[in-house]
């Protein structure tokens, strides 16, 4: 199946390309809560004006497990593929938000707590009409 276009699996959760990657959180401005995703209420202070913000692209990866089975929606497979086991993981943002994402490499043996980590836009599944869908997942940063 070759992709004819491509969405994403959640416009609210992130940006991609042809804007930078970056996930969408908000930020308190009364106690400076920072929360992702998005929510309308302070989790701390129970303010209601969260201000929208994009978060930083790097973060350090806090914990993983190897997904070994199928999860429920909204992950799901292109028609015709099998499931394949994947790394989940947590990684704390210098936002100070811990984010719960997909981790690109899928060897734990190359993947340590503590590690720097970056934002990457990638396929998830492909729809049956050949619409290619993204989501966010994190990578062991590059050296730069
Ligand atoms: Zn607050």
């Amino acid at each position: 199946v070759t992709a004819t276009s491509q969405r994403l699996i959640d416009a609210d959760l992130f940006t991609a390309p042809p804007d930078p990657p970056r996930l969408v959180g908000s930020r308190c401005p009364a106690c400076g809560a920072v929360t992702f995703p998005r929510q309308q209420g302070c989790p701390r202070c129970n303010g209601d004006g969260m201000e929208t913000i994009t978060l930083g692209e790097r973060g350090t990866l806090w914990t993983f497990t190897t997904q070994e089975y199928p999860l429920k929606e909204p992950y799901r497979l292109s028609p015709g593929a099998t499931f394949e086991p994947f790394v989940l993981g947590y990684v704390e943002l210098p936002d100070g938000v811990m984010v719960e994402t997909r981790i690109s490499e899928s060897d734990p043996a190359r993947l340590r707590i503590g590690m720097a980590m970056e934002l990457e836009i990638v396929p998830l599944y492909t729809d049956g009409d050949g619409t290619e869908v993204l989501t966010f997942a994190f990578a062991p940063a590059r050296e730069s």
